[in-house]
């Protein structure tokens, strides 16, 4: 007898990224600073002590305490994944049961839905406006309605750059009786965080990542902030050995260079000011440039394919969407190199 594949496993496909070789890529949201000459010499220090024969520290309790004292909150109000992406998979499996109902907005981060279906849970998906606006009181009602057990989004939004503000996020979580994450992957480059207030609420996970505005997608490295109940819940539920010793190691060197962390985020949010500059010149009916909160802008364009093929032809690699480009700031040189081809392309 043969074996087959489950029906949930049977219709999927493996994650696959923009593939082949491009000089400029703006496509996947990185940061395009990367660590300093001595910073790496730090790294390779601590490469060089590591001792590669144990377990890493299953709680981090450094990177913890040091996260902790970053972000104004306690040391027992952080649980630590392997990614953020990580995190929100063990959200899925463990806080949900078989059938729940789970609100994501859309369009939204495509790995919501994709965890959701893993947890074999339900998802309700609401749709915002044509100008990807949705009101707190719509979430509100959907998820009463439908009695969800999670509401899961990103603020602010990943692929759209726009986001909602903390005094309406706060709303939604004090009207629901779901489990609020809040993705705040991009809050790094707005100012409406409610992280530090985890303790207000029984219903709400915040979630960071370091490979957005801190520059450290290649060491895997997120962070789950809420309540001591919830973060005892989590740290119950993920595997014990999630963080490896060098991203642990490494995450702390990072995270407690201030100096870096800040250096990094104006850097990236004046690339950010003059590639919206650059791209609203070509504002026009078919071609609308939003204003973005996020280290990348988004683009309502019917002629997204096109322009996306010709930008590969320069070697050029964005996002694209049906009817949207979402590229990513780069370093001058590439968002200038960007701007001349769109120059030649519109
Ligand atoms: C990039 C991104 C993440 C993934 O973070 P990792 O820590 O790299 O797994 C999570 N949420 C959103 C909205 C993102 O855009």
């Amino acid at each position: 007898m043969a074996y087959q594949l489950n029906k949930k496993l049977i219709n999927l496909v493996p994650y696959e990224p923009i593939s082949g070789e491009y000089e400029v890529r703006l496509d996947a949201n990185e940061s395009f600073i990367s660590v300093s000459e001595d910073m790496r010499a730090q790294i390779c220090s601590v490469v060089m002590q590591a001792d590669f024969n144990r377990y890493p520290d299953p709680l981090c309790t450094d990177l913890r305490e040091i996260f902790a004292k970053k972000n104004g909150v306690g040391v027992d109000n952080v649980a630590v994944g392997n990614g953020s992406d990580e995190l929100i998979s063990i959200l899925m499996n463990s806080f949900l049961e078989k059938g729940d109902k789970v609100v994501t907005l859309s369009p939204d981060f495509s790995m919501y839905s994709f965890y959701c279906s893993g947890a074999e849970c339900e998802n309700v998906v609401l749709k915002k406006d044509e100008n990807f606006n949705i009101t707190v009181d719509e979430i509100i009602t959907c998820a009463n309605e439908n009695n969800a057990r999670m509401i899961i989004f990103s603020n602010p939004c990943n692929p759209t750059s726009c986001g909602i503000e903390a005094q309406e996020i706060r709303r939604l979580i004090k009207n629901v009786s779901a489990l609020v994450v809040l993705d705040e992957a991009y809050m790094d480059f707005w100012d409406q965080s409610i992280l530090s207030e985890i303790n207000d609420y029984d219903n709400l996970i915040v979630l960071k990542t370091c490979s957005k505005a801190v520059g450290l997608a290649a060491i895997r490295l997120g962070f789950a902030v809420s309540n001591s109940v919830l973060t005892r819940a989590i740290n119950a539920a993920k595997s014990p050995y999630n963080v490896n010793t060098l991203t642990q190691e490494i995450g702390k060197i990072i995270l407690s260079n201030d100096e870096y962390v800040r250096c990094s985020r104006e850097q990236i949010l004046e690339s950010k000011e003059y590639l919206y500059n650059a791209l609203c010149k070509y504002n026009c009916s078919g071609f609308e440039v939003l204003e973005s909160k996020t280290n990348f802008i988004y683009i309502k364009t019917d002629r997204a394919k096109d322009i996306f093929e010709k930008l590969k032809t320069h070697s050029i690699v964005v996002r694209c969407f049906g009817n949207g480009l979402r590229i990513t700031a780069g370093t001058k040189a590439e968002n200038e190199k960007l701007i001349n081809c769109l120059d030649k392309i519109l």
